[in-house]
């Protein structure tokens, strides 16, 4: 099996793209990817509430309580195999609209909301599959109730201090929809995020939330690439 040779001069490389066309998708980029990578600037809920349109697709963080969790909207979802966004029940069986086909076996993923609270206010957030797993280290199949009551171990979640990753998107700023979707979460609120390190050791005291010091990021990052490419 000369192919399978770790011999290097013998290697050939075939670089593949692999896509389903999601990417040529403008929604996809817009709902998927936050614009780039860029420190998380530290909010309380009645800033993120009132952010304006530059924070859109942008990544904020709060300390908050999560007070509720609301045990009247569904728990877990199924997602598509290929794509991993919701399927739709059609003539009984799970159908993906962004893939076009019946999807057999779906995957169960949580999707819970809680409302999370700080001393400026409260805010309806959602909880996925990865978040709930940091909190409870339990997959979807291994809560599940014969009964469909909702699982005891989710409900635990309630009356402690989180710090909270939320991505605001546009329609948080332009339909002021009250769900914000939740993109890390962690117990207590002594999480420092590392690129907010980075940002402090590296910047002068600028704390003004109106302008995000973008310069002296773009900075940064021209100075990561030219090390990179040394
Ligand atoms: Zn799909």
């Amino acid at each position: 099996m000369e192919g399978l040779s770790r011999n290097a001069s013998n290697k050939v490389k075939l670089k593949f793209k692999i896509t389903d066309g999601r990417l040529k998708d403008p929604n996809f980029n817009k709902v998927q990817m936050p614009k780039k990578k860029k420190p998380a600037q530290v909010c309380t809920i009645s800033e993120v509430q009132n952010a304006s349109a530059q924070f859109i697709q942008e990544e904020v963080i709060c300390k908050a309580t999560i007070i509720s969790i609301e045990t009247t909207e569904i728990w877990n979802q199924l997602i598509c195999t290929s794509c991993y966004r919701d399927t739709q029940m059609e003539n009984n069986k799970q159908h993906c609209k962004y893939c076009s086909r019946i999807v057999p076996h779906p995957l169960k993923r949580f999707h819970v909301t809680a409302i999370a609270q700080d001393d400026t206010g409260d805010l309806k957030i959602i909880l996925k599959d990865r978040e709930i797993r940091n909190l409870i280290h339990k997959y979807v199949e291994e809560l599940e109730t014969e009964d469909n009551s909702f699982p005891k171990k989710i409900k635990d979640i309630e009356g402690s201090g989180y710090t909270i990753k939320l991505l605001i998107t546009s329609r948080n700023v332009e339909k002021r929809d009250l769900s914000y979707i939740a993109t890390d979460i962690v117990t207590g609120y002594n999480y420092i995020d590392e690129s907010v390190q980075q940002k402090d050791s590296s910047m002068q005291t600028s704390t003004s939330a109106a302008e995000p010091s973008g310069s002296s990021i773009q900075l940064d990052e021209i100075s990561q690439l030219d090390y990179a490419t040394q």
